[in-house]
């Protein structure tokens, strides 16, 4: 069922939408079409460490004589509340008291692990580490919290969550989805959007904002694995794989949707009225607004070479329905747009169309009635409360993925070297969209933020902890000979290994590998023979097979945000139990890329499915157990549901917590079947010896696929259901 935005009010807004069309001028509609960036309304371009210094005449143009609707980002790097205060301010006494009809602006941010362009912000793991916690509860607080630091920095929009699958593990914004599995990615996504605009999608709420999923659709699968190169999709797999996380935002009440940068099957995506329109607006019944991607109209002509002139490039896109266009530097869009209609090329009511959406959103936010930060939130931006959020998701994040003889956790006596690039970095933990897009100004990192080794040090005394500095090149080890000599001396080595922060282009590799001083260093340590402990900090699973099987233990955190240091510490000492699972499977060879949801020609000999760690690998301190497996009835009739019980059981000596997840298999069907689906999760927490009975229903939706004609159906037959290392059958009847 697809929701309005602020439901009691939505005819009311509409009343008003409408009344504000009537008394707008051309030029006054197609300026809320139009977003520019931060930046093209300030002095000069500046260094990250200098201030933003908005320009008001520049600020005055842009608002009163193009009457733009929207603006986004920061200058170059976080504002303070305060900083935010006045901008907004600023923008909003030029928009509402200098205009003729006075429409507030929407300012858009990428609040993507957090408000992280807000100083004072609380910064969660990024959104790979929140999957790898298999809790919703967390994603929606984390969103809540986002949402309210926004809005208490003066901020009603933000460009998040993103919804991208992670099917290709090359890519440098792996990290900003929820992994390669289409129902972690949905099931994610939704508690993240209820999270931002409230459970009943009332985003009138001085607390919520407007999200917006991105990046419709199939950004995340480029063929090359670099960000922003074409991707080759075909519909089925579109349908299958890319589409439902979009479908369940929109279920959710999304406002917003942002588009793919890139191309699918040779046509980019802002130019593709089918994907937009047929699909997007007729098929999902998406309500809200579309805005395009950072000048991808623009790119449609430069880039893509699609249009033959600028010109034609708006046309495209406001044909193939792009309602808001993210210019960002300058009016070339407004200017083209006004003459496109009064050539008659594109007619009025196209754009009354985009404007109503657009208006709709602001209204739902009651920005008409109050544009401006509301000072009164302030106080509670960057709370201890907010941060012990941060922490147990850091905590609930961490994934062991080795542990053997049980070396972990360390006895707290012990003498530990700590070393490694990323031993002693805050930006690291955090990665891209942290403070600057990059993330990469360790000066802006607040002090009071723990590195992992800080964190160590803290718990253990730092005359048990011996530190060898290595290079921050991540690809040149220097101190080699040093760490070595220094694990001759202590009992156990921590090596705390990974990747810089990055987002987008930037962050594109050609090898997945961990680079080569990286797995140098390790090498060298573990051929001490002394026991290692592999700490990985990176956004995507870089290939470390070289250094596995002499490393007792191994560690993934991810990027696991600002409390990342003390979690990691927590866990590496046994203060916490970890419970993280795997969000995408770790490749052990770099041209053996197979998803979990593989087909069974992929592992057909001589191919043979072998990955380092699977999907949903994650170990605990305590073992469990699973039993009595049972599924209600073995032969459903169609539009029944079937519910599935299974018992689990902490068998050791340790209170944790055990992620219990729910495969399908489709044994038989018309098109091949992936080898299995992961269809349900849920955490518990177990006492030692204590046993839960976990159960779930399934219904037709999960049984349903795309059939030879691309129709969503369901085919009767047999299924397996699979959990832990039990499974059962049962029949779909017809
Ligand atoms: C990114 C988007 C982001 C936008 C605004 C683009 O380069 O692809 O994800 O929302 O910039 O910052």
């Amino acid at each position: 069922m697809i929701q309005n935005y602020s439901q009691t009010k939505s005819s009311e807004i509409d009343k008003k939408v409408e009344n504000l069309l009537s008394k707008m001028t051309l030029s006054e509609k197609v300026g809320q079409m139009t977003q520019i960036t931060l930046q093209a309304v300030s002095k000069t371009e500046g260094k990250v460490d200098q201030k933003y210094e908005v320009d008001p005449e520049k600020l005055r143009e842009a608002i009163t004589k193009y009457h733009i609707g929207s603006i986004l980002n920061v200058y170059n790097s976080a504002l303070t509340l305060d900083e935010w205060h006045q901008l907004i301010t600023q923008i909003q006494d030029l928009a509402t008291k200098e205009t003729r009809i006075g429409i507030p602006v929407l300012y858009g941010i990428d609040a993507i692990h957090g408000a992280n362009f807000t100083r004072e912000a609380t910064l969660f793991p990024q959104n790979i580490a929140m999957a790898a916690t298999r809790n919703p509860d967390l994603v929606k607080k984390s969103a809540d919290i986002t949402a309210y630091e926004m809005r208490a920095s003066g901020i009603a929009w933000n460009f998040n969550p993103v919804l991208d699958v992670g099917r290709n593990p090359l890519w440098p914004r792996i990290y900003e989805t929820f992994g390669e599995d289409t129902y972690l990615v949905s099931t994610m996504g939704e508690a993240y959007v209820k999270g931002l605009s409230g459970e009943n999608n009332q985003i009138v709420a001085t607390d919520k904002v407007a999200g917006c999923v991105k990046h419709y659709l199939g950004y995340s699968f480029p063929l090359s694995g670099k960000d922003r190169t074409p991707a080759w999709i075909p519909e089925r797999m579109l349908r299958d794989y890319f589409l439902p996380p979009f479908q369940k935002a929109i279920e959710a009440g999304i406002h917003t949707v942002m588009v793919n940068s890139s191309e699918i099957n040779g046509i980019p995506v802002h130019s593709d009225r089918y994907l937009l329109t047929d699909v997007l607006r007729q098929e999902l019944g998406f309500k809200g607004f579309v805005v395009s991607d950072w000048e991808d109209v623009k790119n449609l002509y430069n880039r893509d070479r699609v249009a033959s002139s600028p010109k034609e490039a708006v046309y495209m896109a406001v044909m193939a329905g792009i309602d808001m266009s993210m210019v960002p530097d300058d009016f070339s869009f407004y200017n083209y747009l006004i003459e496109l209609v009064k050539e008659g090329k594109i007619s009025e009511s196209r754009i009354d169309e985009s404007v109503r959406r657009i208006l709709q959103v602001k209204l739902a936010l009651n920005l008409f009635d109050n544009p401006y930060p509301n000072l009164q939130m302030k106080d509670k931006v960057g709370s201890p409360k907010f941060a012990q959020v941060s922490l147990q998701a850091a905590r609930e994040a961490l994934t062991l993925l080795k542990n053997d003889n049980g070396l972990l956790p360390l006895d707290k006596n012990q003498k530990i070297l700590v070393t490694g690039p990323n031993a002693n970095l805050r930006s690291v933990l955090n990665g891209g969209w942290t403070y600057t897009w990059q993330g990469n100004e360790e000066s802006l990192y607040p002090k009071t933020q723990e590195t992992i080794l800080s964190a160590l040090q803290a718990k253990l005394g730092t005359a048990n902890v011996t530190y060898i500095e290595e290079t921050h090149e991540f690809d040149q080890a220097v101190n080699i000979d040093q760490a070595v000599a220094a694990a001759n001396n202590v009992d156990v080595a921590i090596i705390v290994l990974g990747e810089a922060t990055y987002t987008e282009t930037p962050g594109n590799i050609h090898d997945l590998a961990l680079p080569r001083a990286q797995l140098q260093l390790a090498a060298a340590i573990e051929k001490t023979g002394i026991p290692v402990v592999l700490v990985l900090v990176e956004g995507r699973p870089r290939i470390i097979t070289p250094i596995v099987d002499d490393a007792q233990a191994i560690l993934m955190s991810y990027l696991p945000g600002v409390s990342g240091g003390e979690a990691i510490a927590e866990v590496l000492l046994g203060d916490y139990n970890p419970s993280g699972k795997l969000p995408i499977t770790y490749p052990r060879h770099p041209n053996d890329l197979v998803p979990y949801d593989y087909k069974l020609i992929e592992v057909d000999d001589p191919n043979k499915l072998d990955p380092l760690f699977t999907f949903g690998s994650g170990l605990s301190y305590t073992t469990f157990d699973y039993s009595n497996l049972k599924l209600n009835q073995n032969q459903i009739h169609p539009g029944e549901f079937i519910t599935i019980k299974v018992t689990v059981t902490n068998t050791g000596n340790r209170i944790g917590k055990e992620i219990v997840e729910l495969y399908l298999s489709d044994l038989y069907r018309t098109v091949s079947p992936p080898v299995k689906q992961l269809k349900r999760f849920q955490g518990v927490i177990l006492q030692p010896g204590e046993s839960k009975t976990v159960e779930f229903n399934l219904n037709q939706d999960d049984f349903a696929f795309r059939d030879r004609n691309n129709q969503l159906t369901v085919e009767p037959g047999e299924f397996k259901v699979a959990i832990g290392d039990l499974s059962d059958k049962f029949e779909l009847l017809p």
